[in-house]
Parts: C-alpha cells; sequence; structure tokens
C-alpha cells in the first residue's frame, strides 16, 4: 500500500490520550518514581511523550510540582535488584553493592516504604485484623 505512510509517533500523548501527530514531542521528566528496567544511569528520569508542544509544557509543569523524593527513588532501586535475583541480595552489603546505596539510603528507603504500606492500610483498612499496629515485619 503506497498510501501508507509512517507514522512519527504511533503511540498516544500522555497528557490527553489524542493520537501523536507530525506536531509530537519526547522528553525526559524528573521522576523519582521512575525506574529504569535495567539501566540505573536512567533511573528518576521518565520519558514522555505528547501531542504537541503546549501539552509537553503542561506536563513538564505537572512533573516539575510532583516532588522528588529520593526515598522513593532509593525503594525502586531496591524493587528493581530484588528482582533480578532475591536469593543473592539478603545480606545489607550484597544488597548495597547490588543498589549502589548506601546504608544509610537502604534505611531511610524501607523506612519510606513501610510508612507508605502503613498509610495504605489506614486509608483502605484491614478487616481481617483487629491488630492496631502491624509492627515492623522484619
Ligand atoms: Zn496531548
Amino acid at each position: 500500500m503506497a498510501s501508507d505512510e509512517p507514522e512519527p509517533f504511533p503511540d498516544i500523548c500522555d497528557f490527553c490520550g489524542r493520537r501523536i501527530g507530525a506536531r509530537g514531542r519526547l522528553a525526559l521528566v524528573p521522576d523519582s518514581s521512575a525506574i529504569h528496567a535495567r539501566d540505573p544511569g536512567k533511573d528518576g528520569q521518565r520519558l514522555i511523550i505528547v501531542c504537541s508542544p503546549e501539552h509537553l509544557a503542561s506536563l513538564e509543569e505537572e512533573y516539575r510540582r510532583r516532588p522528588f523524593v529520593a526515598e522513593e527513588l532509593w525503594a525502586g532501586k531496591i524493587s528493581r535488584a530484588l528482582q533480578g535475583h532475591p536469593e543473592d541480595l539478603l545480606t545489607p552489603e550484597t544488597l548495597s553493592a547490588a543498589t549502589g546505596l548506601s546504608q544509610e539510603e537502604i534505611d531511610r528507603a524501607v523506612i519510606w516504604k513501610m510508612e507508605r504500606i502503613r498509610r495504605w492500610y489506614e486509608q483502605h483498612g484491614d478487616d481481617s485484623a483487629g491488630d492496631a499496629d502491624p509492627g515492623p515485619g522484619f
């Protein structure tokens, strides 16, 4: 079919959901929840795709207002390392080597994650347990 033109961005806008056309834009924005599948150097950056320069500006502004939480980034690095080979990473030293994080960073990430879990249970409840505080768990 000669009428088929290659689409520059065969995707939809991360801001409005419309199909990406000729005015499409790609950009990297800071995002502490973004963990790259393999490359730690790309952690903390999210690739966004938008339909227009206007929506690029709008989405960049949204990400600028989102707090960049170092502990969230570190927790993501730990999760990725544990997914790779959990049986090898049970000591603080091996986890530190696998993530490139200091012991203090790992501790802060774990505390941050525990706090998120605690808040989740506060918001969503746990009807099966009568305990007010499930404890640290490890
Ligand atoms: Zn758009």
